[in-house]
């Protein structure tokens, strides 16, 4: 038997397993002897980009539904170390310390919010990083809406006026409100740069302040945190914002554990990887996802974003199988780029290309976002292999639809 390992069972992971089976069938006989195993620290497939919303009934997909119809093995662990010159993975599993050896692996253990040194930001902040951070803030918001009103209860601090910060602090009216909080409140969005959404372009920064200003948040800008304390958070301007929640939205960061191997990192911590996510001087292993970056149409890195992580995780599924069966690999090429900011009751915003250009806003926007974050990114769960198969081939797919009338 020759073992192929995936690490982490995100939007790269859980599309590397599916096409690695995808592809292990296609060879027939081939592929007889080729086991896929996939290693979590959860047993779930988490959605990860929907950690800011109202509802999260729907964002944690069961494994085994996903993977035991066609046949990749999985398992629960912390990957602790990956030893390349070994082909060993280190876990720690509720049996204790084990070691896993591998033949071909895919890394694909995606990224973390980034927590600076901040005094009191382990103890009393919030974030949406993952499926059990983003339910710890749903409890407290819970158990907020059970306690009594004051000022701080009413107030949440969001730190990062970035992509996920302004999504974060848009929801958060709906949220507030779900969680019985009503009446007077406030929203504070914060940023060290003088300017919110300051990476996601000028066009589409009236629309944000826009969206902003009607829900009510409000922004501090050119501000830091210099603590975050159980009364409330510490700007180093001096104010203090009485406050008993703090979400913390400041920078991803890729997986420590890529720093496991030798192959060159960008200043995420991304390995380099080529237009077959093989990482460069380290055989037998490929990474995709937030973890790695790949110049994707000849010129422009992979940003982190389930939009590259998907096709990157089908092309890297593909590809080891086809590496360890002797059989052409496929570059992954893509030609479009486009974002979609979720601005709650406003509606959202929808860029296309690299400059970000500004293609639709408000309901019409909302509309494409709820398209890829119900529909879109989620794999069929029908629990059928030919279904899953289909949706794991190594094509592109065309960008999301657009609704409504276009801006220009
Ligand atoms: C709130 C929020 C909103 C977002 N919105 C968007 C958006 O609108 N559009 C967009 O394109 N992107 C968005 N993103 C970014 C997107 O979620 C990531 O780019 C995407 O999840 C990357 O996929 P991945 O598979 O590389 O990593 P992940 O999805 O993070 O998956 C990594 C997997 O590895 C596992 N893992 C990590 N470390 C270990 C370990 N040591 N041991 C075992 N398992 C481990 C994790 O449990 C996880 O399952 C958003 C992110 C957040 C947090």
């Amino acid at each position: 038997m020759a073992r192929i390992v995936v690490l982490g069972a995100g939007f790269a992971g859980l599309w590397a397993a599916i096409g690695a089976a995808r592809m292990r069938d296609e060879i027939g006989d081939a592929g007889r002897d080729i086991e896929i195993h996939l290693i979590d620290r959860n047993p779930y497939h988490n959605i990860r980009v929907r950690n800011y919303e109202v509802d999260l009934s729907e964002v944690a997909l069961p494994l085994p539904q996903l993977l035991d119809p066609i046949g990749v093995t999985h398992g629960i662990g912390e990957v602790e170390a990956i030893d390349p010159a070994r082909r060993e993975i280190s876990l720690v599993t509720s049996d204790g310390k084990e070691s896993l050896s591998y033949d071909r692996l895919v890394l694909a253990l995606g990224s973390e919010v980034m927590r600076p040194d901040v005094p009191g930001l382990a103890e009393h902040a919030f974030d949406v990083d993952t499926y059990a951070a983003a339910r710890r803030l749903e409890d407290h918001l819970a158990s907020l809406g059970r306690s009594a009103p004051s000022p701080a209860r009413s107030t949440v601090v969001v730190v990062g006026a970035g992509f996920t910060g302004i999504e974060v602090a848009a929801e958060m009216p709906a949220r507030l409100a779900r969680a019985g909080i009503t009446g007077s409140r406030r929203i504070v969005l914060l940023d060290p740069n003088p300017v919110v959404g300051a990476t996601i372009g000028e066009q589409a920064r009236p629309v944000i302040e826009t969206a902003l200003a009607s829900l009510d948040v409000e922004t501090r800008l050119g501000v830091r945190v210099a603590s975050v304390e159980a009364a409330g958070a510490r700007l180093n301007s001096g104010e203090f914002i009485l406050t008993q929640t703090v979400i913390w939205c400041a920078g991803m960061r890729a997986s420590r554990l890529a720093g496991n191997f030798a192959g060159a990192r960008d200043r995420l911590g991304r390995l380099l990887v080529d237009p077959f996510m093989r990482i460069a001087d380290v055989p037998g292993v490929f990474a995709a996802g937030d973890v790695a970056s790949s110049v994707i149409d000849g010129l422009h890195p992979t940003v982190m974003s389930c939009q590259f992580a998907r096709p990157m995780g089908r092309f890297a599924g593909h590809n080891v199988v086809a590496d360890l069966a002797g059989r052409p690999m496929l570059p992954l090429r893509i030609d479009w780029y486009v974002t979609v900011l979720d601005l709650g009751g406003w509606g959202a915003l929808y860029t296309e290309g690299w400059d970000r250009e500004v293609r639709t806003t408000g309901e019409a926007a909302k509309a494409t976002k709820q398209a890829i974050n119900r529909k879109r990114i989620y794999p069929p769960l029908s629990g059928r292999k030919d279904e899953l198969f289909a949706a794991a081939a190594p094509t592109v797919q065309a960008p999301p639809p657009t609704y409504g009338a276009r801006r220009n």
